[in-house]
C-alpha cells in the first residue's frame, strides 16, 4: 500500500500523520486556532494564514518520509464532492469557496486530496473495525459537530457535500445563534463550545469544555448541567438520524470523548425513548477507540484511493 499522508484540521489543532497500512508510523500536532484567525482576519488574509501554517505543519513528515506520494487532509467545512472546494465551515467564519488542495498542491509539490473531517473519520473508523458490517454512523465532537456516513463500505457526502451534517440538526427552535446561520443547531448545545455556552450562561463564568468537565466530576450542578443537555440534544438528533439511515453501529469521536461518561447516563436514556421503538436495543453506539486518529488514517486512505 506504500506510505501515505493523512492530516486532521480540527477548530484549534492540526495533527499529520504518516500512515503504512492501517498504522500511524509518525505524527505531529501543532496548536492553531483556525477559528480565532478566521475572526480576526479579513477572509484572505485569514485563508493565507491557514495554507502558511498547513504547509509548515507538513514539512516534517514529508522530508522524514519523502516516499509519501500523496496526502489527504480531513477539513472542518463543506466539501463540494464534484470540485473539491471548501464551500464553508460554520467554524471557520468568512471561508467561502476556497479550494485548500488546489491552492497547497503546488506549495508542496504533492497531490492534495480533501475530504469533510468527520467523513474522514467515518472512514478511518470503518477501516479500523472491519467487522463493523457494511453501514456506520460517526459522530465527532470538537468544536463543532460532525457527522460522517458510511454506507455498503463507502463514503457517502451527498449531493453537495452536506450529507451528515448532523451538527446543523435544529434540536431547539429559535435557539442559539449558529456559525452556518441558522438558530437552534445541535452543535450550538453538544460540542465543546456548546458545553461553554451553556456553562456560562448557567453560572455566568467563561470556561473552555474540558474545564467544565473537571467541575461536572467534582460535582458542580450547573457543569452537570451542562453536559447532560449535550447529550441529550445529541441522542435526540441521533435517534432522528437513525430513521433516515438506519445503520447498527454509531461511533462517538472527537476531543469531547473523554468526557463521555459525563453523557453516557442521559445520552443512552434519551436515545432509548426517543428511537423508533423496533430500533431499541439493536443499535450499538460505541466511543472511538483509535486514539483519534482514524481522521488521519481516513483521510490518508481516501486520498491514495484505498
Ligand atoms: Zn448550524
Amino acid at each position: 500500500m506504500g506510505l501515505h499522508i493523512g492530516v486532521d484540521i480540527g477548530g484549534t489543532n492540526l495533527r499529520v500523520g504518516v500512515i503504512d497500512g492501517l498504522a500511524v508510523i509518525h505524527e505531529t500536532r501543532v496548536h492553531a486556532d483556525f477559528s480565532l484567525i478566521c475572526k480576526s482576519n479579513p477572509p484572505r488574509l485569514a485563508w493565507q494564514e491557514i495554507l502558511r501554517i498547513t504547509c509548515e505543519a507538513l514539512m516534517p513528515a514529508l522530508q522524514a518520509y519523502p516516499a509519501a506520494v500523496s496526502i489527504g487532509i480531513g477539513f472542518p467545512g463543506f466539501i463540494d464532492p464534484e470540485s473539491g472546494m471548501i464551500a464553508q465551515s460554520p467554524n471557520l467564519p468568512g471561508l467561502r469557496n476556497v479550494d485548500l488542495a488546489g491552492d497547497l498542491s503546488p506549495l508542496i509539490g504533492r497531490r492534495v486530496v480533501i475530504e469533510n473531517d468527520a467523513l474522514a473519520a467515518a472512514y478511518g473508523e470503518y477501516r479500523l473495525h472491519p467487522d463493523s458490517g457494511r453501514h456506520l454512523i460517526y459522530l465527532g465532537l470538537g468544536t463543532g459537530v460532525g457527522g460522517g456516513l458510511i454506507l455498503n463500505g463507502k463514503p457517502h457526502a451527498g449531493q453537495h457535500g452536506v450529507a451528515m451534517e448532523v451538527g446543523h440538526l435544529v434540536v431547539e427552535p429559535d435557539g442559539r445563534l449558529c456559525g452556518c446561520g441558522n438558530r437552534g443547531c445541535m452543535e450550538q448545545y453538544a460540542s465543546a463550545s456548546g458545553v461553554s455556552i451553556t456553562y456560562h450562561e448557567r453560572a455566568g463564568r467563561q470556561c473552555d469544555a474540558d474545564v467544565i468537565a473537571g467541575l461536572a466530576a467534582s460535582g458542580d450542578e450547573d457543569a452537570i448541567f451542562a453536559y447532560a443537555l449535550a447529550a441529550n440534544t445529541l441522542a435526540q438528533a441521533l435517534a432522528h438520524i437513525l430513521k433516515v439511515v438506519d445503520v447498527r453501529e454509531v461511533v462517538i469521536g472527537g476531543g469531547m470523548c473523554k468526557a463521555w461518561p459525563l453523557m453516557e447516563g442521559a445520552f443512552n436514556q434519551r436515545l432509548q425513548k426517543d428511537l423508533i421503538p423496533v430500533l431499541r436495543g439493536r443499535v450499538r453506539v460505541a466511543v472511538s477507540g483509535t486514539a483519534d486518529h482514524a481522521g488521519i488514517i481516513g483521510a490518508a486512505l481516501l486520498a491514495a484511493g484505498h
